[in-house]
């Protein structure tokens, strides 16, 4: 169809007729390979009754496929150039929204209540430009839109670090941060060579399941998220050398004594710790006023 422009021919014709040229700024790596563009659709569920928010279109490729499984399509885009592009390409489709915008900026929840009421599930499905991806991400679950999930295409190294469980070198805060909301899991990893132009990075698919509630109980978030930053601080330090940095000197004594009484070794590395210990830790530094 006219929409279907997720192969290398139609992507060239494209840039051809409008005379386009790819912005590095704007992280612009359009996709042009059908299974990988399939597999992203499929990992998130949609159908006729469930709505799709795409960040970043491009020229439509993730868009024409999104358009043909969901009953709403609404997609986000910086630049001003390809929205002429995408509004010919989609002005037959009535259920496909183009709004020209940046994301980081849009007031999400109030696009959320014009463009998806009585749907019965959103997913984010994006291609992202790899230079904000994580600003993106946390925009998206830190503002607790009523999202089912989110199957995005993103640095492999990220989608990794992402996914890691306590033990690892690629667990930290940004694992602590997804896990804390979704449940990740890795669709599948992509080659250079589906892109136009290529990345000079590994990339990956990732979907981030959106829990009901988060996956531990917390009496104050902030706190509960410093508590991580301030543990993985200095990845080469012990746990009670960076929270004695957190907490001050003075309280070096104290804290060690709030680690024992629950039952973690203050010897122990950040990067060891469990969400559920996170969260011990935080309640007990707090209910301290450490
Ligand atoms: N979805 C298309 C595809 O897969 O072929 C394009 C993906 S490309 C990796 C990322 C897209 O995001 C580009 O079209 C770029 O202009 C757009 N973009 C970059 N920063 C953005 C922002 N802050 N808000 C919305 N769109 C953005």
């Amino acid at each position: 169809s006219a929409s279907d422009v997720g192969t290398p021919k139609r992507t060239k014709e494209i840039i051809a007729k409008y005379g386009f040229s790819f912005k590095k700024s704007l992280g612009q790596n359009f996709l042009i390979d059908r299974n990988v563009l399939n597999n992203i659709v499929a990992a998130a569920g949609l159908d006729e009754s469930k709505g799709a928010l795409e960040i970043g279109p491009g020229i439509g490729a993730l868009t024409g496929r999104l358009a043909e499984t969901a009953g709403r399509v609404t997609a986000i885009e910086i630049d001003q150039r390809l929205i002429p592009i995408l509004d010919d390409l989609f002005a037959e489709q009535g259920h496909v929204t183009v709004i020209h915008g940046d994301v980081l900026k849009i007031d999400l929840q109030e696009l959320f209540r014009s463009q998806f009421e009585g749907l019965s599930g959103v997913s984010v499905v994006a291609n992202l430009p790899y230079y904000v991806t994580t600003p993106i991400l946390m925009k998206l679950l830190e503002e607790r839109l009523p999202l089912e999930n989110i199957v995005v295409m993103i640095q492999k190294e990220v989608a990794q670090r992402m996914a890691a469980k306590p033990g690892g070198k690629e667990y930290g805060s940004l694992s602590v941060a997804v896990q804390y909301y979704c449940v990740p899991e890795l669709v599948c990893t992509v080659p250079h060579t589906v892109f136009i132009p290529q990345p000079n990075v590994d990339s990956a698919v990732i979907k981030l399941t959106v829990r009901e509630k988060p996956a531990v109980d917390v009496p104050d978030e902030a706190f509960f998220f410093r508590v991580v930053q301030a543990s993985f601080a200095q990845r080469r330090k012990t746990l009670a050398n960076n929270l004695t940095a957190f907490v001050g000197k003075e309280n070096r004594e104290a804290l060690g004594g709030i680690l024992g009484g629950i039952g973690i070794d203050p010897g122990r590395r950040g990067e060891t710790l469990s969400l559920e210990e996170f969260a011990r830790l935080s309640r007990a530094l707090l209910e301290a006023k450490l």
